[in-house]
């Protein structure tokens, strides 16, 4: 750039001059014609003068001769017309002056020398002669003689100029000789001094010229090489964001190389994991099993104990393989999540019910709350719900020895859409707390907050981590909050769908009649009182709770005096002082108190059924721990609205097997681990002897080998689904052929229920488990309650009743 910069400068500067010079030639040219032109007119209006002066007097005589030099230089008319000329020009510039005739002879000359001479082709002459007008030229010479004698180096303007005849004939032609030396030497000068002035002042332009663009050329160079040195300063770090980029990517592809083998190395290594627990599982279900028919076979005291130890190890070694099974499966990302539709009421009632046990042999409460805005009919994988909620309520009981532990869910952010809800259940306890920093590690696999946990309350360390990835499967977060020695909050959501049209809440159709009915709860269990608040109050109820019998019954009595008697109260059993029995009969003492109904809230376990709360003074019985599905089923029964929710779960007797002597043997065949434990809970409390086996191959490997009289069978398992299992179970040899399927399905549609029975199953039920019904079929299918007596809903025609259906109890 600045180069041609450079070259412009000093093209201009040559343009300049050479401009310079062109018009200087001009210039020059032009004064010299003009020159020529002013002496021309001066020649001009000289002949003019000599033709009105000499020439008429030599105008024949010049037209008439016809001589050569010497003749003419002789004539005597030569000499006069010399003198006459002489005169004329005397005084004038002009040297010369020739005449010439007609035909071109030169007639006179002022230099005599050329007198003589023929000038017919000369073109001045032919321009004066055949045009008739003057033609002059200027011309150098270096020696001629003049009419004053010789001279030298003249600039002379020569002139042809025609003599003619007042009609315009030319009659000959003049030339005169004007000097014009000194005015072309003034010329000269003057083209000379202002050639040179311009020349100077080009120079002096050229200069400043040079000057400016030296200066703007350095600049420019400065410039260009700083540009210079940024392009190589730029092209230096492109090269090493190159070699930078290169290393990335190396480094990157060994990343991506070391993750590939990780997680090739990762998925063996659950696939190992998987592989072996399950290989693991299934001698175990024999030792398992085994343990259970020695432990019902005639024993002595020492080798029962031993059988329990085996059974009890056996267990607890299960619950760590199916951990690492199923965590393993959740790393692998092996995990599906089913979705069906399902009632959260049920589900959390069975899950705070099968914790309840170890709550209360802990001597600490436990209680669950639904908020009143929960809808009914859900869509999602409820038993992976119940699956996280088992462990976090099961740790929550785990790591608290005093208080308790209560389960909140209610509806997060958002109110429920019909296409949907996002779920927060909540779970507090009062335990011994996680440390901060240990807060941030528990979620990760095989960790525990402290070492010594194993030691003080065992686990795999297994549950959060599965837990936490369920919870993202599902689209929801889980997190905790905890303060050391005051308790936990672990909590997390849940998206879930609601079934297509569905709008209504968990409470709505049950809840109508409790509307602005007043209820004393008395009860010393703080959990326990706050949570019956919540609940009771969420379902439209006036409450009031007290901690024990005397402020209970001070209640009661102003309410009484007041006119406002209370309808309702609930009463816990056990309480230090005056125990709820006690309570009750002082309440039923005082007609003034007026209250309607009394409920028995008990945790023992003994006082399960209305009846048996009839019996001690009460209208009926609501087992802890407080479960909102029971509380409303049992408030609704009292108060008699709607007596087809009521009844059945409390009223029946559970105990039939107790009361038959006999130990039934049920095989459950389920793969989730949640439903396993919540199904054996159901059945153990109600006396029967349970093995659990996680799919199709272990349950038909489990009957093979070990007597059973019931199969309750899953239908979606890995390895072997329910249907698969059945059709080998049945085309076994001997009795166990016809042993009675029934069927855990989670479809309630007609067409899976139906292809149940076209695989050979008996009967089926839905998910999630009703304790009642399932009680109600195990019962049918043992034989234990005459045909007439029960109904089985769905069952049809097809449905097989096993030849023997007596009891084949074992023990
Ligand atoms: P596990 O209970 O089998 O050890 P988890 O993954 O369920 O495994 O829990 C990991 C650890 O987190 C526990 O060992 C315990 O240290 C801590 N933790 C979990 N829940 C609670 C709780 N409610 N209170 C105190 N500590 C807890």
């Amino acid at each position: 750039m600045f180069k041609l910069l450079r070259y412009f400068s000093l093209t201009s500067a040559l343009a300049i001059t050479a401009v310079t010079v062109v018009m200087v030639v001009f210039y020059h040219q032009s004064a010299v014609s003009e020159l020529v032109a002013s002496a021309e007119t001066h020649n001009v209006s000289l002949a003019r003068s000599i033709a009105n002066t000499v020439w008429p007097d030599f105008a024949e005589y010049v037209s008439s001769v016809d001589e050569d030099g010497d003749n003419l230089r002789q004539r005597p008319e030569t000499r006069q017309l010399h003198e006459s000329l002489r005169d004329l020009t005397d005084g004038l510039p002009v040297l010369k002056v020739k005449i010439y005739n007609l035909q071109g002879l030169t007639v006179y000359s002022s230099q005599t020398s050329q007198m003589g001479e023929d000038k017919s082709g000369n073109p001045g002459f032919r321009t004066a002669m055949d045009e008739a007008k003057p033609a002059s030229k200027l011309s150098f010479r270096d020696s001629f003689s003049a009419f004053s004698g010789a001279v030298e180096n003249r600039d002379l303007v020569e002139s042809y100029v025609p003599i003619q005849r007042e009609d315009g004939t030319v009659e000959g032609v003049l030339e005169l000789y004007t000097d014009v030396t000194p005015l072309m030497a003034r010329l000269d000068r003057n083209t000379t001094n202002y050639t040179a002035l311009i020349l100077l002042i080009c120079a002096a332009l050229y200069g400043v010229l040079f000057v400016l663009v030296r200066r703007a050329d350095g600049i420019l160079k400065n410039q260009y090489l700083e540009l210079q040195q940024n392009e190589q300063n730029i092209q230096a770090k492109n090269t090493s964001l190159e070699h930078e980029i290169a290393e990335r990517q190396q480094v990157e592809a060994a990343l991506r190389t070391a993750k590939e083998v990780a997680e090739t190395a990762n998925r063996t290594k659950s696939e190992f994991l998987a592989m072996v627990s399950h290989e693991v599982r299934t001698p175990m279900n024999g030792v398992l099993g085994m343990a259970g028919l020695l432990l019902d076979s005639e024993l002595a005291q020492e080798q029962r104990e031993y059988a329990q130890t085996i059974q009890e190890s056996g267990e607890s070694l299960m619950t760590i393989i199916n951990d690492i099974l199923d965590f393993s499966k959740a790393e692998a990302g092996k995990i599906e999540l089913e979705e069906t539709e399902f009632d959260l009421v049920p589900l959390v009632d069975n899950v705070v019910e099968l914790l309840g046990s170890e709550a209360s042999g802990k001597g600490i409460d436990l209680a669950a709350y639904l908020a009143p805005d929960v809808p009914k009919d859900l869509r999602g994988d409820d038993g992976r719900i119940r699956q996280i909620l088992l462990n976090l309520i099961g740790n929550a009981v785990k790591f608290t020895s005093s208080g308790g532990v209560s389960l909140e869910v209610t509806v997060a952010g958002e109110p429920s859409t019909a296409a949907g809800v996002v779920l927060r259940f909540e779970i507090n306890d009062t335990g011994i707390g996680i440390p901060a920093e240990a807060r941030q590690k528990i979620f990760g696999s095989f960790t525990q907050a402290d070492s010594s946990t194993t030691r003080s309350y065992g686990g795999t360390g297994l549950g959060l981590a599965i837990s936490e990835k369920l919870v993202a499967l599902m689209g929801g977060e889980i997190g905790v909050e905890s303060e050391v020695g005051r308790g936990s909050q672990f909590w997390f959501t849940a998206p879930l769908k609601r079934k297509g049209g569905s709008v209504g809440t968990w409470a709505h159709d049950l809840a109508g009649s409790l509307r602005g009915r007043r209820v004393l709860v008395v009860d010393d269990d703080s959990i326990n009182r706050r949570v019956f608040e919540k609940q009771l109050g969420a379902l439209g109820m006036e409450v009031t709770s007290v901690a024990h019998a005397g402020a209970g019954l001070s209640v009661l009595r102003t309410a009484a005096q007041a006119g406002a008697p209370f309808d309702i109260a609930i009463v816990d059993h056990m309480m230090p002082d005056t125990d709820g029995e006690a309570l009750a009969g002082q309440i039923r003492g005082e007609a003034a108190f007026d209250v309607k109904a009394l409920i028995l809230s008990s945790s023992s376990g003994q006082v399960d059924t209305d009846l048996k709360a009839q019996e001690l003074g009460f209208d009926a019985a609501l087992p802890k721990p407080l479960r909102p599905g029971l509380l409303l089923k049992c408030l609704n029964r009292v108060f008699e609205a709607t007596a087809a929710h009521g009844g059945e779960s409390v009223k029946r007797a559970p105990n039939t097997r107790a009361e038959a002597g006999t130990v039934f043997r049920i095989l459950l065949a389920e793969d989730n681990l949640a439903n396993q434990k919540v199904v054996t809970a159901m059945l153990k409390s109600s006396g029967f002897r349970i093995d659990t086996v996680a799919n199709g191959l272990e349950a038909v490997e489990a009957l093979r080998n070990r007597p059973y009289d019931l199969v309750l069978m899953d239908m979606g398992m890995p390895e072997m689904d329910g249907t698969g299992a059945t059709r080998q179970v049945r085309s076994l040899s001997g009795s166990v052929s016809e042993i009675p399927i029934i069927a855990v399905t989670a479809h309630a549609m007609e067409s899976d229920q139906k292809a149940c029975l076209a695989a050979g199953m008996n009967d089926f039920i839905t998910k999630p488990i009703d304790k009642a019904k399932l009680l109600e079929k195990i019962e049918f299918w043992l034989g234990l309650t005459p045909t007439a007596e029960v109904e089985h809903e769905g069952r049809d025609e097809s449905t097989k009743v096993p030849a023997r259906r007596s009891a084949q109890g074992h023990g």
